[in-house]
């Protein structure tokens, strides 16, 4: 019986380094490829929605290569801002702005606000066929500080503070950040629809 063969459908290093470590415990039975051993084109983010996005960049990157690809769309939901950035966060200053730009948007919008909760999102698509697609979602609840605060990670990573922890997910570094992120919540979920598939094509 062949492996099942998944396509992370992402062309961040970073991101395929968390998804290896996350996937690689399910053992044998699936073969994790990346872009370093199968190319494919970058994938337009323009929907409105997690969804949308994750699953427009799952389906063109399976339509490109012909294997199933898993995705993922992320964002930032404040709830003083009635969820914004959201699927915007990356585009948040504009069209191509940058981490910097977006993170001091966000602080100008929220000085003299009190209500700081806020939170990650993660969706993460599996897409097989037309009839064969998984979604998970991954949820990590925290706090925006005002003022950035360390130096690892990327985004809004400098002015998160994780529920329960007292420094910012740039403080807390990759390692323990990769513990806890909506992303690690998002594939460990989606592990279990994994399981299942493998287990079908056994039978
Ligand atoms: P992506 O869908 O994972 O590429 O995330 C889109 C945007 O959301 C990023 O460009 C960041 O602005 C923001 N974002 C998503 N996840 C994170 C995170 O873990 N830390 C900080 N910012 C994030």
């Amino acid at each position: 019986m062949s492996e099942f063969k998944l396509l992370l459908g992402t062309k961040n290093p970073g991101k395929v380094k968390e998804a290896k470590r996350i996937l690689s415990s399910m053992g044998k039975g699936l073969e994790i490829i990346s872009f370093h051993d199968r190319d494919f084109p970058e994938v337009e983010e323009t929907g409105e929605t997690y969804l949308e996005n994750s699953l427009k960049k799952a389906r063109e990157i399976s339509r490109n290569t012909g294997l199933p690809v898993i995705s993922d769309d992320s964002g930032l939901e404040v709830v003083a801002l009635n969820g914004a950035p959201g699927p915007r966060s990356a585009r948040f200053a504009g069209p191509d702005s940058s981490d910097e730009e977006n993170l001091k948007l966000l602080l100008d919008k929220l000085k003299g606000v009190n209500n700081r909760q806020a939170r990650f999102v993660t969706i993460a698509t599996l897409y097989i066929s037309p009839n064969e697609r998984y979604v998970s979602r991954g949820v990590l609840e925290g706090r925006i500080i005002r003022e950035p605060k360390g130096s690892s990670g990327f985004g809004y990573d400098p002015v998160f503070v994780p529920e329960g922890y007292e420094r910012t997910l740039a403080e807390l570094g990759e390692e323990e950040k990769n513990k806890i992120s909506h992303r690690k919540k998002a594939l460990e979920k989606m592990k279990s629809e994994i399981l299942g598939i493998i287990w079908e094509r056994k039978r």
